[in-house]
């Protein structure tokens, strides 16, 4: 049976972490870390995830600012908020909840973060930065799938890796990391043949494909240490993954579990790239260097 890649438990410990080096500074620092939250319209998902960022906020210390626009807001309504959020000083990271609804291009509103305090790490500044392995904020699943590795103790170095996917938000950036820790990485997409030959290369398997079930038995080999991102909710209630756990969880090393995997570490991932900033902005030494790929 394959060891389970507990997100959850790893990011109770890393909201530990950031709490205490918070609390450690406050005296000094006379304010805590602010994200600030902004959401455009009325995705029900999108309320959930918000509502969970701000709950995960409020554990550490974090002081968040959720900001609602309507669904018929202009660009230059959310560009304004950004703005302010750029300019405000207590605010050291801005998250714009994506999806947007139509009409919106979240490209150049994205762009229009100030990089550093680009909490999900999506700024092409930061995309640029993580290419050529410059510090800064770093996409938030990624880096959650990077230190849910770490610490499970797979290190990817020298290791053969398969990324399944290659969107900006997941993908891509995974590629980058993964090679930049020394894997071998290849990157299959929906125009991938033989996608199954491909994933049973790997020893270390990341699946973003958002195709719920789609990766099986035969697409893994005995040992392979597999990480699922996709997250769905099925019609009978409940969520799955990319992966069918059922079947890979008798043959991979180990499995990151859906729900209870990556999606915890990408919220508190959004709180590394807060606090660092925060600790930056400071001059705090803030000792998190194990968790920046
Ligand atoms: P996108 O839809 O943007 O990208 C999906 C990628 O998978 C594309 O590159 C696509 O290829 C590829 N793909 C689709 N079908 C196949 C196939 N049959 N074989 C091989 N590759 C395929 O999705 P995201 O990257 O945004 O998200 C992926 C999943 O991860 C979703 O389920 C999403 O909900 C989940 N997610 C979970 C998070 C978490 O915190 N747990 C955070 C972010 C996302 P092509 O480029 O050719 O179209």
């Amino acid at each position: 049976m394959a060891l389970r890649l507990d997100g959850k438990a790893l990011s109770t410990q890393l909201e530990q972490r950031l709490g205490n080096l918070i609390a450690g500074h406050l005296d000094r620092v006379e304010r805590p870390p602010g994200l600030a939250l902004l959401r455009v319209g009325d995705d029900p998902a999108s309320g959930v995830y918000v509502a969970n960022k701000e709950k995960a906020c409020a554990r550490v210390g974090v002081l968040s600012t959720g900001i609602h626009l309507s669904a018929g807001c202009s660009s230059d309504d959310v560009l304004h908020e950004l703005q302010r959020f750029n300019t405000d000083p207590l605010v050291d990271g801005i998250l714009l909840q994506l999806p947007l609804p139509n009409g919106l291009d979240e490209g150049p509103l994205l762009t229009a973060i100030d990089p550093d305090k680009d909490a999900d790490g999506l700024h092409t500044l930061n995309l640029g930065r993580l290419l050529k392995g410059e510090p800064g904020p770093r996409s938030c699943t990624p880096a959650g799938v990077m230190a849910l590795l770490r610490s499970n103790g797979f290190d990817p170095a020298g290791k053969r890796a398969v990324v399944v996917g290659r969107s900006i938000l997941v993908g891509q950036p995974m590629a980058l990391m993964l090679q930049s820790a020394h894997a071998t990485v290849s990157v299959a997409h929906s125009r991938t043949r033989d996608l199954a030959a491909l994933t049973r290369q790997a020893e270390i398997l990341v699946v973003a494909a958002g195709r719920p079930g789609m990766i099986g038995a035969e697409h893994v080999s005995p040992g392979a240490v597999v990480v699922d991102v996709g997250i769905h909710r099925k019609p009978e209630g409940g969520l799955c993954g990319d992966v069918r756990a059922d079947e890979v969880s008798e043959i991979a090393a180990a499995l990151s579990p859906v729900p209870g995997g990556v999606g915890p570490m990408t919220v508190t991932m959004l709180l590394v790239n807060t606090v660092l900033a925060w600790c930056r902005r400071h001059g705090i030494d803030h000792g998190l260097d194990d968790l920046i790929s």
